[in-house]
């Protein structure tokens, strides 16, 4: 693309930024629609978050992400913030607005998005969520935003899932979420349930380990969503199919919080066929370092 005097410039805050997709993803899009942006990787040390927001909007840089260790420290230098993000207490796409920036959380809908593309109807369901961490933290406020009957949170650190699970009742006003360790899991009453696997356990290079391996609880399991997308097809996404159920995992989450960024940005909407072009583009490029 021809950089000129009307390119308008994206970007991510993050520490570090070397391994990003977003710059792929982004830059794909602009190139799609024909839109005169680029996208550009920011490195923020984490003591330097307020100056280079300050700095952002000072050259009045049209969009931004927002990524690890940045998301919730970055909520005092925003102008506005949007209710949805407010209560997740964490953003990762920054909108401009007069006088600086109101912060979005598209981890959340996003990952709706991704799961909606998929044929997956949260409204109603029983959860069984692996996780406490940044991930599952986005996917846990959807639970309760888009109404499932009830979720069972299990992780490592008991205190961070007790503290998640607090969260998210305070946040809606409803106690639907259940936080339970990892080996507790027996303790899941006997039904059919949707799963989000949400922590690092099987993430590339270790792909051979599962959060729980135990059938006990995938014969559970109606359909489980692994939020990794490096390996594309992980262990629990085995192992859920291994008792008949169906599974995904976290690439088109990640294509569609960059595309509901990009979207925010340009005041546009993204077809599917174009989504569709970004996640074969994500494919082949996860593909290549496996
Ligand atoms: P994080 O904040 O560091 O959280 C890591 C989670 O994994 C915690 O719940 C942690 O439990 C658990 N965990 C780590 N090692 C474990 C082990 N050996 N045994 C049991 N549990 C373990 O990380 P994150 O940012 O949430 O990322 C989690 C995963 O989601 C990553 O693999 C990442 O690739 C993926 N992700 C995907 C997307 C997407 O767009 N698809 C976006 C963000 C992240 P403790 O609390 O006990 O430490």
């Amino acid at each position: 693309m021809e950089i000129n005097g009307r390119t308008r410039i994206c970007g991510l805050l993050g520490y570090p930024v070397a391994h990003t997709l977003s710059p792929l993803i982004h830059n794909t899009l602009a190139e799609e629609l024909g839109q005169n942006l680029v996208y550009v990787p920011f490195p923020v040390k984490p003591d330097k978050i307020g100056e280079a927001v300050k700095g952002a909007c000072a050259l009045d840089i049209a969009g931004l992400n927002v990524t690890v260790p940045h998301k919730s420290a970055v909520l005092p230098w925003l102008k506005e913030i949007d209710p949805l993000a407010e209560k997740v207490g964490a953003v990762n796409t920054l909108v401009r607005c007069p006088g600086g920036y109101r912060g979005y959380n598209t981890d959340l809908t996003g990952l709706q998005r991704a799961m909606e593309s998929d044929g997956i109807d949260l409204k109603g369901e029983k959860v069984i969520l692996l996780g406490a961490g940044g991930a599952a933290r986005a996917a846990a406020f959807l639970c309760a935003h888009a109404g499932v009957s009830e979720v069972w949170l299990l992780n490592r650190t008991s205190e961070r899932a007790r503290q998640l699970a607090e969260e998210v009742s305070t946040g809606f006003g409803r106690s639907c979420i259940h936080a339970l360790t990892l080996a507790e899991y027996r303790q899941i009453p006997a039904g059919s349930y949707l799963a989000i696997q949400g922590t690092s356990v099987g993430l590339y290079p270790d792909t051979e380990a599962a959060v729980i391996c135990e059938a006990g609880l995938y014969e559970k399991i109606h359909t489980g969503y692994d939020l990794i997308y490096r390996p594309f097809d992980t262990r629990f996404m085995q192992l859920v199919r291994e008792q008949g159920g169906r599974a995904y995992n976290g690439l088109k989450m990640l294509a569609y919080q960059a595309i509901e960024a990009y979207e925010l940005w340009n005041g546009i909407k993204v077809s599917r066929e174009t989504a569709e072009r970004i996640i074969q583009k994500l494919k082949e490029e996860t593909k290549t370092d496996e």
